[in-house]
């Protein structure tokens, strides 16, 4: 399909597959430029007849449940359809898009319309008096973990360099919002997930990061190679600077194949000692030996891998890239510094929960995959880990091979434990395993219980699951929070001992 200008929205006949957030946000500002806006969607429950309601008001027709034929009015593609923009979690092999591509009509995800709609949002502002100038660039970032956390990152750093900014795409307002909102900005930090980028067929930024890849939502792309090609997108026409993960050849292959403008260059971060044109750790401080005068030579201090929140390894790596696409945007090192000192990562990511009897609490819900919670069992030893939930197909061996050494014991939850607990009879026969053979919700308490009775002094418990939360809790927030309730409960109880 390569790169394309839409002159004009007026009249365009448009399916939205989706009544979510971004479904609604593409339609309503669709219909607002004069597109003929039709939403599809198989539920048709209280809630999204409501939205329906709504969207009716901005001109938008919606249809929902089974159609009068028997079909499903998400599978069926409306008469006259020129385009169609799907929502996130729409599987590319829907029989909505089977049916657009035998017609021939193209299917589109949110982040392309925004990227189509900024020249528009420009001319909005413009004649609401704001000067007259290029749409805002975008810095984006990808990767299987890490993504949220190094876009706030990156945001902070521009903000700490006086630029008008925001963290968006997978994360915060819908993008097409931003892009069409009041607001000025002066450059975007822009989270992109592997299905968006795989709807982003004009997407070019000025530049990219790829953080790592590792298998996940592979019955979406289908294999690990498509996967591997979608995240890749990130890097197509970049401007100015690919930025690859040198501990992650995949990613650094990705570059090699990526068509980018001339001049665009790839850019390393690691956590050992950089070369030229990479970002890397020297004796404790971030240095930049990319965006330099002859970086053969020289070398640039950015911060201190003390001043990255929490300073785990792959945190600092996500530092570290977030970092090396503010340098390529031009961000002097003092403003890198105190971004990452102004940065607080979100809710359950690696969070210090308490410290019970010289024993420290962390809190790491959102390592719902084996490469998260691989990652983070790095940062601790020695370390009881507590693991479990749904598996989401994913095997655990190499994840049990990598952190053996550090464990000083195993907890046990969830639906699917028992593929963790053959991965450590395999590997790690040695490592005490408490398996709760519990799916309740009341089971955390348990289990962090377990857990203090295997630490010793100096230890860490860490929730780093590897698994989905939904076989016990609502999501992975719910399941932080239980755990942080049993951490503060054996507290009080310790605190009750000694007093
Ligand atoms: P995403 O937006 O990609 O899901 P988050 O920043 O929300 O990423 O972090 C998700 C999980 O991945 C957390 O559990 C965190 O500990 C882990 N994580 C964060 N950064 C990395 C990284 N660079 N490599 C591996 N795991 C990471």
């Amino acid at each position: 399909m390569g790169s394309r200008q839409v002159t004009s929205w007026h009249g365009k006949n448009i399916t939205v597959a989706g009544l979510g957030v971004s479904g609604i946000s593409a339609a309503r500002a669709l219909a607002g430029l004069g597109a003929v806006v039709t939403v599809v969607d198989n539920g048709d429950g209280d809630a999204h007849r409501a939205r329906a309601a709504e969207l009716a008001q901005d001109g938008v027709r919606v249809r929902l449940g089974r159609l009068d034929d028997g079909g499903h009015a998400g599978e069926v593609l409306p008469e006259g359809t020129e385009l169609v923009v799907t929502s996130p979690g729409w599987k590319p092999d829907s029989p909505l898009f089977t049916a657009a591509a035998a017609a021939g009509v193209d299917v589109v995800g949110d982040v392309e319309i925004a990227w189509l709609l900024r020249a528009t949002g420009q001319e909005r502002r413009a004649a609401a008096g704001a000067p007259r100038r290029e749409p805002a660039p975008w810095l984006a970032v990808t990767g299987t973990n890490g993504k949220t956390t190094t876009v706030q990152m990156l945001a902070s750093i521009l903000k700490a360099a006086g630029l008008r900014t925001a963290a968006v795409g997978n994360i915060g307002t819908p993008i097409i919002d931003v892009v069409l909102g009041e607001q000025e900005y002066d450059v975007l930090a822009v989270e992109l997930s592997s299905y968006q980028l795989h709807w982003a067929p004009s997407l070019r930024v000025h530049s990219g990061a790829v953080l790592n890849l590792a298998p996940d939502h592979l019955d979406w792309h289908g294999s690990m190679e498509a996967y591997a090609a979608d995240k890749g997108r990130i890097y197509e026409g970049n401007t100015v600077a690919c930025v690859y993960n040198v501990a992650d050849k995949a990613t650094e292959d990705l570059v090699v194949e990526a068509d980018v403008e001339e001049g665009c260059r790839a850019i390393g971060f690691t956590l050992g000692a950089p070369g030229p044109s990479m970002l890397g750790v020297v004796d404790g401080i971030l240095v930049d030996r990319a965006f330099v005068e002859n970086r053969q030579k020289n070398a640039q201090e950015l911060a201190e891998v003390a001043d990255v929140n929490p300073p785990a390894p792959h945190n600092i790596a996500n530092a570290l890239a977030a970092a090396a696409l503010a340098r390529a945007f031009g961000v002097e090192p003092r403003a890198v510094r105190d971004g990452l000192r102004d940065f607080r990562p979100d809710a359950h990511r690696v969070a210090h929960v308490a410290e019970v009897a010289s024993v420290v609490y962390v809190d790491d819900s959102k390592a719902t995959n084996t490469h998260a919670a691989e990652a983070s069992l790095a940062a601790f030893e020695p370390v009881v880990w507590i693991a479990g939930g749904l598996a989401k197909g994913a095997t655990f061996d190499e994840l049990v091979q990598k952190s053996a050494k550090r464990l000083r014991g195993v907890v046990l939850i969830g639906a699917d434990r028992a593929l963790i607990a053959d991965a450590l009879a395999r590997h790690a026969p040695e490592v005490p395993v408490v398996d709760l053979g519990r799916t309740d919700t009341g089971a955390m308490l348990a289990a962090v219980r377990e857990a203090a009775a295997l630490a010793e002094p100096g230890d860490t418990v860490l929730l780093a699951p590897a698994c989905a939360s939904m076989d016990m809790f609502a999501n992975y927030n719910k399941r932080g929070d239980a755990f942080a309730d049993a951490v503060r409960e054996l507290a009080a109880e310790d605190a009750a001992d000694t007093a």
